[in-house]
C-alpha cells in the first residue's frame, strides 16, 4: 500500500466506513502544494476494495496536473464511494460522505464525477461547505464539452492544417454529459460524426438530432476517421486498441486514457496526436474552480477557451522535442507542482 502511494506521489489516503447508511469511501489527496486538493467523487460498483483504491489513486494524481497546467490555486483529490449491492438509502448515504469529506477540514474538496449527480452534491452540502456542483452551482459538464471542443480544433488545426471542422470525421465514443453536449457542437461546426454509447438510447438521439452514423462499441476504434474522441470511461488507450486505431488524432474528455504511461509513445510511433486527457478535459474544473470563486461567467469562458492555445503550444514543444505529447504534459505539470511552496493552510474556499 505504502508502495503504491510513494510510486504515485500522494500526499495522503482517507477510509470511511458507516454501517448506518452503507457508507464505504476512500479519498485520495495527491497533493495540497498549490492549494487545497480538489476533484469529483465516483460513485460506481468495484469489482474489489484494490481495485477502488488504485482508480482512487490514479485518479486524485490526474487531478493535481490537471490543476497544476490550468493554473488554478488547487492540488488534485479523488473521491470514491462504492456502490452497496443491495437497497440503500441514497440521500443518507451521501449525508454520511459528506461528513467524512467535512472532517478533512478543507483539504478536500468534492464535486461530480462518474455515478454522481446534482442532487448527491445537495445532500453532501447538508454536511459540508466543501463542495462543488450542487444545483446552485450547476453542472460542469457543458464547459468540459467546450473545452475539448476547443481541443479538437487545436489538433486539426496543427495536425492535418485544417481551419474548420467542416467535413473532418470524427469517431465519438460515449454519449453521457460530456459526450452529447460536444457532439451537439461538433456537429454544429460541420464535423461528420461516427457515434458508439452502450446505451443504445443515446445513440439513436445522436442518429437523429446530428445525422450521425452508429457504430458497435468494438467497431470504433478501426473505423476510419481523422479524430478518435473517447467519452465514455478511461484506460481505453492500450495495445489492442492502438493496433486497431485508424485515425490521425486522439482528442477526448475521457481521464486517464493512456492505460500506462508508454502508450503516449506508441501513439506516437504510429503518428497518432494525442491530446493529453488531463489537459483537453480541464474546461469542467476550470468552471467549479472560478465560479466558486465568484469570477464572472465571461473569464470562465476566455479561460475554457484557453486550452487550445495551450494545446498548441504543447503539440509544438512535443515536435521539437521528439516526445510523446503526454510525456511533456507530465513534465510541464510536474515542474509547476514542484515549484510550489506548501500550502499554508489558508482558508480553502477564499483561495479558490
Ligand atoms: P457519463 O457517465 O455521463 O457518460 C459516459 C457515457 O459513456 C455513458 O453514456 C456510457 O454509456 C458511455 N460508455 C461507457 N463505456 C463505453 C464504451 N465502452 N463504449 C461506448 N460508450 C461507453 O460521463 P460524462 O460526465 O459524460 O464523462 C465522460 C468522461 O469524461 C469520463 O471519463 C469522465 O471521467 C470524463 N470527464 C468528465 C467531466 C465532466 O465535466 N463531466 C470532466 C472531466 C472528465
Amino acid at each position: 500500500m505504502f508502495r503504491q502511494l510513494e510510486n504515485a506521489g500522494l500526499a495522503d489516503l482517507h477510509f470511511a466506513s458507516d454501517p448506518e447508511t452503507g457508507l464505504r469511501a476512500i479519498v485520495a489527496i495527491h497533493s495540497t502544494k498549490r492549494g487545497p486538493a480538489i476533484g469529483g467523487c465516483r460513485f460506481i460498483e468495484y469489482a474489489s476494495d484494490d481495485e477502488a483504491i488504485t482508480d482512487a489513486i490514479r485518479l486524485a494524481r490526474g487531478m493535481s496536473y490537471k490543476a497544476a497546467l490550468a493554473d488554478l490555486p488547487h492540488g488534485g483529490g479523488k473521491a470514491v464511494v462504492l456502490k452497496p449491492a443491495g437497497n440503500f438509502d441514497r440521500s443518507a448515504l451521501m449525508q454520511s460522505f459528506g461528513r467524512f469529506v467535512d472532517s478533512l477540514g478543507g483539504r478536500y474538496i468534492t464535486a461530480m464525477d462518474s455515478g454522481t449527480q446534482v442532487t448527491d452534491m445537495d445532500a453532501i452540502a447538508t454536511q459540508t461547505r466543501w463542495v462543488s456542483c450542487t444545483s446552485q452551482a450547476g453542472d460542469p459538464s457543458p464547459y468540459t464539452a467546450q473545452g475539448v471542443f476547443e481541443g479538437i480544433c487545436a489538433a486539426v488545426h496543427h495536425r492535418l492544417e485544417r481551419d474548420r471542422l467542416t467535413g473532418v470525421r470524427i469517431a465519438l465514443q460515449g454519449l453521457g454529459h460530456v459526450g452529447l453536449a460536444l457532439a451537439r457542437q461538433l456537429h454544429a461546426a460541420g464535423a461528420q460524426l461516427l457515434v458508439s454509447d452502450l446505451d443504445r438510447t443515446r445513440v439513436g438521439q445522436a442518429v437523429q438530432a446530428f445525422g450521425a452514423r452508429a457504430l458497435a462499441p468494438e467497431e470504433i476504434y478501426a473505423a476510419p476517421a481523422d479524430v478518435f474522441c473517447p467519452c465514455g470511461l478511461g484506460a481505453i488507450i492500450n495495445d489492442d486498441s492502438i493496433a486497431q486505431l485508424n485515425c490521425a488524432i486522439v482528442a477526448g474528455s475521457a481521464n486517464n486514457q493512456l492505460a500506462e504511461a508508454r502508450h503516449g509513445e506508441l501513439l506516437r510511433q504510429r503518428g497518432i496526436l494525442y491530446a493529453p486527457d488531463y489537459l483537453i478535459n480541464a474546461g469542467g474544473l476550470i468552471f467549479v474552480a472560478l465560479h466558486h470563486a465568484g469570477a464572472p461567467a465571461s473569464a470562465i469562458a476566455a479561460k475554457v477557451q484557453g486550452i487550445g492555445n495551450q494545446l498548441t503550444a504543447l503539440f509544438e514543444q512535443a515536435d521539437r522535442e521528439g516526445r510523446p505529447t503526454s510525456e511533456v504534459a507530465d513534465s510541464r505539470a510536474e515542474a509547476i507542482i514542484a515549484r510550489a511552496g506548501r500550502h499554508a493552510g489558508q482558508h480553502p474556499l477564499e483561495t479558490l
